[in-house]
């Protein structure tokens, strides 16, 4: 299945992860839930860590030859759902313009991301519903329907719990 992620273009534009960390970042990652381990470099190793916010500091470098990793990255179904630039920290798209342009060096910022540079990334799996889980909210909604249908609507009361008193107060 093909991923909605363009994995290819971190191919294209040889890049390669020099070092990656389980990391969550801002805005996206508030509280950062990352275990910031160093990881291995490869697919199974970021899938383990999605549990950790699913957040990833990149240090990228240009290679001279592009990095099997992106492609394993695809195979594996792993989507990014945010890429942030680490030096000017905009959220870039996932193209080879794009991309290319931070990698440059940045007007507004003293840091430099040349020959790769500094990214951060959210990484999840798409969920992209089947035709099984349609066929389930389906069937949900027409149980609900019939349920309205044989009680009369008479939603219980709903009293807000009394806030405890702060200890001390
Ligand atoms: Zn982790
Ligand atoms: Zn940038």
């Amino acid at each position: 299945m093909p991923t909605r992620t363009d994995w290819d273009v971190f191919y294209k534009l040889k890049l390669s992860p020099r070092q990656v960390r389980c990391q969550g970042y801002r805005p996206v990652h508030m509280p950062d839930l990352g275990c910031h381990t160093k990881l291995v470099l490869d697919a199974d190793t970021f899938a383990a860590h999605l549990a950790h916010g699913g957040g990833f500091e990149l240090q990228l470098r240009l290679g001279s030859s592009p990095d099997r990793i992106w492609k394993s990255m695809a195979s594996a179904g792993l989507e990014i759902t945010d890429l942030t630039c680490g030096v000017c920290q905009q959220t870039v798209p996932i193209n080879v313009a794009r991309i290319g342009q931070h990698l440059k060096a940045h007007l507004s910022a003293n840091r430099q991301n040349v020959h790769g540079g500094q990214f951060f990334f959210t990484l999840g799996y798409e969920q992209a519903p089947t035709t099984e889980d349609q066929a389930w909210a389906e069937h949900e909604v027409a149980v609900d329907d019939a349920v309205r249908e044989a009680e009369k609507p008479q939603a219980p009361v709903v009293r807000p719990k009394p806030a405890k008193p702060a200890p001390g107060a």
